[in-house]
């Protein structure tokens, strides 16, 4: 018999609903379900949403949340993220990427898309911790046919021991930025992507200097020099895209690329505020929010980035009806699954079971006029209670088991980086 899970009368879309889900399955979703499950968890004084998505993170720079605040992108860069990296182990990735499964397992995200070194490290934390990752290996070039050709062999070798990485695993590519990577390695990496099937993330389009840089070098802005290199597809989402014209959103359009928003990233090293939501998603754009790295955004909550996104969007563009909470919670479920392509991000029979319940008896949602209101404005991560992924239970009562001894590994290997 397959292991059965029941949440009873929990809240859900103002209703009171049973949950029963078998394997890894939303099974039923019914007023009343009568069986005996070999878990049952009582959903009074608790709503349910889908476990929260964050499309573009770099989980173990946890390890340099706090090194370098307050500082310009290049000195930060030069100065306190890239010596620090060079210092990085296995052991300090696994770790790392542990403490990130850890704090998003706490605010309620089930599945991430990450793009690091070490990915096998990464991987292993990921499978240990129970929710899903899809793991682009960053890789760079700096326009050397030498370091290019390394690259390639890297990913390949990746690659081929992927599917030792456990079933909640993705592979995927990372080539970090149109100014670290070659056009000749873009175009390696979208051949490679599309006859192995593997999806791809690159930063694009984050700063002004980007664009200028650009311009210069390749004569193009980059979703042009992109379009251009023959390079945009499905496969591809791109983190940030703050700086794109009404001709680019339509190409990236139809090319079915999706985007990335990460606000709260967006405003701390202050790339840009302009994040045309409304115009990508007008156009047929599937566009997720994420946190970004720990050094750039300081934490993994994902109800924060939806209220910064919400916030920041209202606040460019003049404009309270911009940007709702209803959009920005889809945003960071259903389209973030779209993005990973996860049959997850929906709360429906036949999905899988990546569930949050959330704690009612807060004062962010008292009252409880709006759900999704309270959840995005006035709630943060710290409401969740209760985290399901893949049909098994990360969290109950908000404790994660082992979290201290991730804590306080955490801590020790981390003295280095100061
Ligand atoms: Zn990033």
């Amino acid at each position: 018999m397959k292991p059965q899970m029941l949440i009873k009368g929990v809240e859900w879309e103002g209703q009171i609903k049973d949950i029963l889900i078998e394997g890894q399955y939303i099974k039923q979703i019914a007023d009343s379900i009568s069986v005996t499950a070999g878990i049952e968890i009582d959903g009074q004084g608790k709503a349910l949403i889908p476990g929260l998505i964050n499309a573009h993170t770099h989980a173990a720079m946890t390890l340099f949340r706090g090194i370098g605040d307050d500082m310009l992108l290049m000195p930060w860069l030069k100065e306190k993220i890239w010596p620090n990296e060079a210092l990085l182990t296995h052991e300090d990735v696994y770790w790392g990427a542990k403490l990130a499964c850890l704090e998003m397992i706490k605010s309620g995200t089930t599945a991430f898309l990450d793009m690091y070194y070490k990915l096998p490290a990464t991987a292993e934390a990921v499978q240990e911790m129970g929710i899903r990752g899809v793991l682009s290996c960053a890789c760079f070039d700096h326009f050397n046919p030498e370091q290019a050709g390394k690259s390639k062999q890297e990913i390949q070798s990746l690659f081929a021991g992927s599917d030792a990485y456990g079933p909640r695993i993705k592979f995927a590519l990372g080539p970090h930025a149109i100014y670290t990577v070659s056009g000749a390695l873009l175009q390696w990496i979208d051949t490679f992507s599309e006859e192995h099937n593997l999806l791809i993330q690159m930063h694009v389009a984050e700063t002004e200097e980007e664009v200028s840089h650009s311009v210069k070098q390749f004569a193009y802005t980059p979703v042009r020099y992109l379009n251009k290199l023959g390079v945009l597809s499905p496969r591809l989402s791109i983190a940030h895209g703050l700086y794109v014209d009404e001709e680019e959103i339509r190409i990236l359009a139809d090319k079915g690329v999706k985007v990335v928003h990460n606000p709260a990233s967006n405003m701390k090293l202050a790339s840009g505020t302009t994040f045309k939501f409304t115009e990508m998603r007008k156009a047929g754009i599937t566009v997720g929010i994420g946190t970004d790295g720990c050094s750039s955004s300081n934490n993994l909550d994902m109800t924060e980035a939806m209220k910064l996104a919400s916030l920041l969007g209202k606040a460019w563009r003049k404009n309270p009806e911009a940007l709702t909470a209803d959009e920005m919670l889809y945003a960071a479920t259903g389209q973030g699954a779209d993005i990973l392509e996860l049959k997850t991000g929906r709360i429906a029979e036949g999905y899988l079971a990546d569930l949050c319940l959330i704690d009612l008896n807060l004062p962010a949602f008292t009252p409880n006029h709006h759900f999704t209101s309270n959840l995005v404005y006035a709630a943060n991560g710290s409401c969740i209670d209760t985290v399901i992924c893949d049909g098994k239970l990360l969290m109950q009562n908000k404790k994660v088991p082992g979290e201290e001894e991730i804590l306080k590994r955490v801590t020790e290997l981390a003295k280095k980086f100061r």
